[in-house]
């Protein structure tokens, strides 16, 4: 809650012209705080007087500690006929772990569904200690209400200290809408997770542009919450003999509480294209491939190798390529066995983006370009003449 001092406040309306939410006005040289105040704090500092304070309400300590465990969403994707747990969520266990082992609790994974989700007792050689499964027929096709619904009667009765999200788009709205309602901190879109020797955890994400990595912490709330970007971490198998018991968490939900109804599902189009998320292989284009047509080159190159196409924000804003297809801080983590980076100069928003794939091969015709710093192998000249020498050698190639 945001309190004004009426005794300290001289009107000078410094405030007023700091608050970036127009939620405090002086009249009659005295401030006033309206009801879209954020809490965000620039006004505090600003204020010559000292008039302005933020009370928190904070939760003592003993009572943080009683939180224990660090839960994942188990996000399930379709896989031909099955359900099953994606790729992120084995990520997450692999990351959740660590942590885990550090703080000495629990890793849990939540999964919500129908009851027909494959793959569960596989989460527990990745890592998990627990599978908690959400089953209801409510829950057959996502939604955010029922969703958020579950998630929240299962944070509010299991009490843990930390929950992960995947940064996937039903993770990115999830998440929020879970944090607002239980009155939680959030960190969105994290690329590094570790605690600290208060036993915290410490939420790294890129902040202002790329430019600086930031790192967060939730010291007033329980759990503590975060999206982590998909791709950052390995999901490595931990132990394959690792055993225990899938738990039923007992859901009540009722239809009056869900207040949309999927009514078809349709693809975009006819075959579903491999998401660069999931690819193996990427031949990711920048404004360097001059124009429009020229993708031909890249899309011919993706598939001989058998990849698919990607770019960079220059050529998504020219409308070359679709956002689903961006690399980068604003689109998406990629972690491909190779990348291949044609006419991109390598901006920190982009090497965000790409930087955990295995192999990076980058064409550039500009020597000095910072893409040649992340690259594994770096060819210097003109896209436009290199590409159709590689797609003729491998064409050519048994
Ligand atoms: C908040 C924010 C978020 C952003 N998010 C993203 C993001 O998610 N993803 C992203 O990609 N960018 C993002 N950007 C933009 C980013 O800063 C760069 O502007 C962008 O990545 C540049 O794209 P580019 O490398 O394709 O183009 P350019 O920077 O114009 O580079 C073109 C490169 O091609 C080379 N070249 C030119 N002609 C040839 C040729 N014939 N053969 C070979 N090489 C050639 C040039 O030497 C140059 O290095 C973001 C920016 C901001 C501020
Ligand atoms: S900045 Fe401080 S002193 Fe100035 S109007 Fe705002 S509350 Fe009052
Ligand atoms: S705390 Fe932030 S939103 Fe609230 S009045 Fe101050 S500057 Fe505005």
């Amino acid at each position: 809650m945001l309190k004004i001092d009426i005794e300290k406040c001289t009107g000078c309306k410094i405030c007023e012209k700091t608050c970036p939410f127009g939620a405090i006005t002086v009249t009659d040289k005295i401030a006033k705080v309206q009801e879209n105040c954020t809490l965000c704090g620039a006004c505090v500092s600003s204020c010559p007087a000292g008039a302005i304070t933020i009370e928190r309400r904070q939760i003592p300590k003993e009572e943080l500690d009683k939180f224990s465990g660090i839960f994942i969403w188990g996000e399930c994707e379709e896989k031909g006929r099955d359900l099953v747990p994606k790729k992120v969520v084995k990520e997450l266990l692999n990351q959740g772990r660590r942590l885990a082992d550090r703080l000495k609790q629990n890793l849990a994974v939540v999964v919500l569904g129908n009851g027909k989700v494959d793959g569960l007792q596989e989460l527990l050689n990745y890592g998990a200690d627990r599978v908690i499964r959400c089953r209801n027929k409510l829950l057959d096709n996502y939604t955010t209400d029922g969703f958020s619904n579950v998630l929240c009667t299962v944070i509010s009765k299991e009490r843990p200290s930390i929950f992960l999200f995947g940064a996937t788009p039903r993770g990115r709205e999830l998440a929020p809408r879970i944090a607002a309602r239980l009155h939680l901190g959030l960190t969105a879109d994290c690329t590094g997770l570790d605690i600290d020797e208060e036993d915290q955890l410490v939420q790294t994400r890129p902040a202002f542009g790329g430019n600086i990595m930031a790192s967060i912490i939730s010291p007033y709330t329980r759990p503590q919450m975060a999206t982590v970007r998909p791709n950052v971490f390995p999901c490595e198998k931990y132990d394959k003999t690792k055993n225990a018991e899938i738990e039923d968490f007992e859901v009540v939900l009722s239809q009056t509480s869900i207040r949309t109804n999927t009514v078809d599902i349709k693809q975009l189009t006819g075959q579903r294209e491999i998401s660069i998320e999931e690819a193996d292989i990427i031949i990711s284009a920048g404004k360097g491939c001059e124009k429009k047509e020229n993708l031909k080159l890249i899309k011919e190159l993706a598939d001989e190798l058998g990849g698919v196409v990607a770019g960079s924000r220059a050529i998504v804003e020219l409308d070359w390529i679709p956002h689903t297809r961006q690399v980068g801080q604003s689109g998406h983590t990629v972690g491909p066995e190779l990348y291949i980076a044609v006419g991109i100069s390598g901006a920190v928003q982009h090497i965000v983006g790409m930087s955990s794939a295995k192999t990076i091969i980058a064409i550039n015709k500009d020597p000095n370009a910072p893409i040649f710093k992340v690259a594994d192998l770096g060819i210097v000249g003109d896209a436009m003449e290199i590409l159709p020498v590689l797609i003729k050698g491998l064409k050519s190639s048994p």
